[in-house]
């Protein structure tokens, strides 16, 4: 298991959480931002299925499970990482908002997502 992210120039290290992503807290909010983003674009330009928006909003919570777990475990956490840690959650919960908001398709049952 990788004690340094591996994104190149990054001697950030890696939280236990994130082992299997391989990533410091702030490359794995980076990564979560950018995400996001594509998903975004997703879910607001194509009436996407249920099967996807399921897979969407798991995503979203298995993300933002990782991210929280990492961001309060970790003793020293910088100011810059805090904030990015606060943008990657924020931009998992503007997702989750589209997703609920966005055109529904056919034999799409919103509601069934877990409590
Ligand atoms: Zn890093």
């Amino acid at each position: 298991m990788p004690d340094r992210c591996s994104i190149p120039l990054c001697k950030g290290p890696v939280p236990s959480e994130l082992g299997a992503e391989g990533l410091c807290i702030s490359h794995f909010a980076q990564a979560i931002e950018d995400a996001c983003a594509g998903l975004r674009r997703e879910t607001a330009q194509t009436a996407i299925g249920p099967d996807r928006g399921r897979a969407i909003a798991e995503f979203i919570t298995a993300r933002g499970t990782l991210l929280a777990r990492a961001a309060t475990s970790s003793e020293r956490i910088s100011n810059d990482t805090k904030m990015r840690i606060l943008n990657g959650l924020l931009c998992l919960m503007n997702l989750r908002e589209n997703l609920d908001r966005r055109p529904q398709a056919p034999g799409d049952r919103r509601g069934s997502a877990p409590a």
